[in-house]
């Protein structure tokens, strides 16, 4: 298992860590991935932290990588908007992460009247964000999302995701955006165009069925569903489409 494949792609939230506790077997597996000179990739829908904020979380649970192997919806939605959307403007909401992904890719943001609104989660959401977002949209302005999660696993519990509020501006305007994150293809493409490496090398190791795992499924690559995050085994079980691989703990992989 573990030499079959080159690319790793670990989701964060719920799977190398629930919030500010790290998931001690996850922390495992990548030393020992590392001890044989593989470089996971950390892969998340997750728009509100920096590479280097991501980095020093993965950090501070004993978890060493460079800014090359930290993939976030929030840089995919820069990239994808550089790429598709060249010299657009953009309203954003979102925190750090997204921020500063817009600006790495020369993106400029505006206030008012943009071509495009692109909304991740902002842990400071307000009514008057929500109501220019929805006036963009209604005058116009694309909507891109980066990730549809209607929730996150933190230390308490589950919390409302970037998905909630997108959501609720699109039931208001009733215009559906494009999502970025997982399920969709943007982020797993975007890792093989930079690793160069092949389908059949990719692995995808996620706690959510609807995001990481129907990701993999789609892609065409090998899935691993770990217990313990947003989805139960027991609710995996159930799917039509199973993952390649069910664990109800990383450690069954050492
Ligand atoms: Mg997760």
């Amino acid at each position: 298992m573990m030499e079959a494949f080159t690319a790793y792609c670990f989701d964060l939230d719920g799977t190398v860590y629930h919030g500010t506790e790290p998931v001690q077997a996850a922390v495992e597996l990548i030393a020992k991935l590392q001890e044989n000179s593989i470089e996971p990739y950390y892969i998340t829908n997750n728009s509100s932290a920096t590479p280097e904020q991501v980095v020093e979380k993965l950090a501070g649970f004993g978890i060493r990588t460079k800014l090359e192997y930290v993939v976030t919806s929030a840089l995919v939605a820069a990239h994808y908007c550089r790429e598709n959307l060249p010299g657009k403007t953009v309203q954003m909401i979102g925190e750090a992460g997204l921020a500063a992904a817009l600006e790495a890719e020369g993106i400029q943001q505006v206030e008012t009247s943009p071509d495009l609104v692109v909304m991740g989660i902002d842990r400071d959401i307000t009514y008057e964000k929500l109501a220019q977002a929805c006036l963009a949209i209604r005058g116009g302005a694309k909507f891109i999302a980066t990730n549809g999660d209607k929730a996150i696993p933190t230390e308490r519990g589950l919390v409302p995701g970037a998905g909630s509020f997108v959501k609720l501006v699109e039931f208001s305007t009733g215009v559906s955006p494009i999502f970025m994150g997982k399920p969709e293809a943007y982020m797993l493409d975007y890792i093989r165009e930079k690793s160069g490496c092949e389908k059949k090398d990719m692995v995808l190791i996620g706690d959510n069925y609807d995001t990481d795992i129907l990701a993999g499924i789609r892609y065409g690559i090998t899935t691993i569903h770990v217990n313990g995050g947003v989805t139960s085994s027991e609710e995996v079980r159930e799917k039509e489409r199973q993952p390649n691989y069910l664990l109800s703990n990383l450690a069954e992989l050492h």
